[in-house]
């Protein structure tokens, strides 16, 4: 039996390089994927299942394309040293957390940023995972959780070398076994990214080793990329080379690769980024709490570089990423820089990104996958194709998404979940488990 829903009486947003605002439109959904859009009065007849966006604007769901879900269990940590740079951060915060994630913490630090994505209208997710002390596993652990939210997630977890040899043969295991099995699964809800720390904390063998795999599986890369200076200090006094040449060396660059962050890249590591047609992922909130700098995103969206917005799980809400973006784009340069480009970022090519690996998302066209939020809104002004993003920046940032939709499934209706999971019990056992980490923090 097909499953219709007719949403009716919206401003819709179609997404997409040419997005446009189309006034008093309705959209049909047929089981998973958008049937028709057309004026509302084209619509006659009854439909199994009506919603009602008056004082509402239906916009393609939000990607979000650089998350660690196992960050949850920081949330009010406030027992680590105060750190003075990013390498600390790294030792005092993020090093000793991940060292104590069982495969049930895993388990539940990413349902719990996965509700929420659903309270946000965020529908799909990159993620980068490290719990070096139960790897083997782990991404079947978070895979139960992205799926019993409905929502759709690339997962990858991070190799490297800082907890010795054998923690990197079994990361690089994880990635193969998890990358095979998503493949031969082949659904559009679970993907498999290949996932790499960063360069200074990867030797040339592991390096060589995860290229060589990657290459096998047709896989691309997920890497934090020239985050801070020290990944360019360490890569010039080890290596005598730019992270991103180092990167280029070992043939980890490529359409399908992912590059977190590019804060610390110059001009000539733009042009290899550039070349290889890997994306850059911009995280403004992270690197501003990070004090790392603000990556020069206007550059390379001049090069014609695929830049998206993540989180690196600052929020799961990205207007306020993309808010954070332009504000700090401001902050940098003037004000006049960054508007189109961090716009884009989220409207524009994080779905460009994502259907590097999902399938026909991002966009409310006929024939593409039924992930759709309802934001509450009521213009105070004219709303144009236009004026848009601008409405989308100031204003409509500031609303609550009312409905998502993920394949045509209804994951929340009138802010209410529809998931038929137990969230109060979930957050219990979560601050059980994340009680049970800090004791030995
Ligand atoms: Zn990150």
């Amino acid at each position: 039996m097909t499953k219709n829903i007719l949403i009716k009486n919206a401003p819709v947003w179609t997404g997409g390089k040419n997005g446009k605002l189309l006034k008093n439109h309705s959209v049909l959904i047929e089981d998973d994927k958008i049937k028709k859009i057309a004026p509302s009065k084209n619509f006659r007849g009854k439909f199994p299942k009506t919603l009602d966006a008056s004082g509402k604007v239906l916009l393609p769901g939000f990607i979000n394309a650089h998350m660690h879900f196992y960050s949850t269990f920081a949330r009010g940590l406030g027992k680590a040293k105060p750190s003075m740079t990013f390498v600390e951060i790294l030792e005092n915060l993020w090093w000793k957390l991940d060292k104590r994630l069982t495969k049930e913490a895993s388990y539940y630090s990413a349902v719990i940023p996965l509700v929420n994505a659903v309270r946000k209208g965020t529908t799909t997710l990159m993620d980068h995972h490290a719990s070096p002390f139960h790897i083997t596993g782990s991404l079947s652990r978070i895979e139960k959780a992205v799926r019993e939210t409905g929502l759709r997630s690339a997962l990858c977890y991070e190799v490297s070398d800082r907890d010795g040899k054998e923690k990197t043969a079994e990361g690089l295991k994880e990635n193969v076994e998890f990358i095979k099995y998503a493949k031969a699964k082949n659904d559009n809800f679970i993907k498999a990214l290949f996932g790499l720390h960063a360069q200074f904390t990867l030797s040339d063998d592991t390096l060589e080793k995860a290229a060589a795999y990657g290459k096998d599986l047709a896989s691309g890369f997920h890497i934090h990329c020239a985050e801070s200076n020290d990944d360019q200090i360490k890569c010039e006094t080890f290596s005598k080379m730019r992270v991103v040449e180092r990167l280029k060396k070992f043939g980890i660059l490529g359409p399908k690769t992912l590059l977190a962050h590019c804060v610390h890249v110059n001009d000539g590591e733009m042009e290899l980024i550039k070349e290889s047609g890997s994306a850059v992922v911009h995280n403004p909130q992270s690197n501003a709490n990070n004090a790392v700098g603000v990556a020069n995103i206007t550059e390379m969206a001049k090069k014609g570089i695929p830049v998206g917005l993540g989180t690196d799980a600052m929020t799961v809400n990205m207007l306020e990423e993309l808010r954070s973006a332009l504000w700090l784009q401001h902050l940098k340069n003037n004000p006049s820089v960054g508007f189109m480009e961090t716009a884009n970022a989220l409207m524009v090519n994080n779905a460009a990104i994502a259907n590097r690996y999902f399938e026909k998302l991002g966009e409310i066209k006929e024939g593409f996958f039924a992930d759709l939020v309802l934001m509450d809104y009521h213009p105070p002004t004219p709303l144009e194709t236009e004026n848009f993003y601008g409405h989308l920046i100031f204003g409509i940032s500031q609303s609550e998404a009312d409905t998502t939709i993920v394949n045509g499934r209804i994951l929340m209706e009138g802010k209410k979940l529809k998931l038929g999971l137990d969230e109060e019990e979930i957050s219990r056992k979560s601050a059980e488990l994340a009680a049970k980490v800090w004791k030995e923090f």
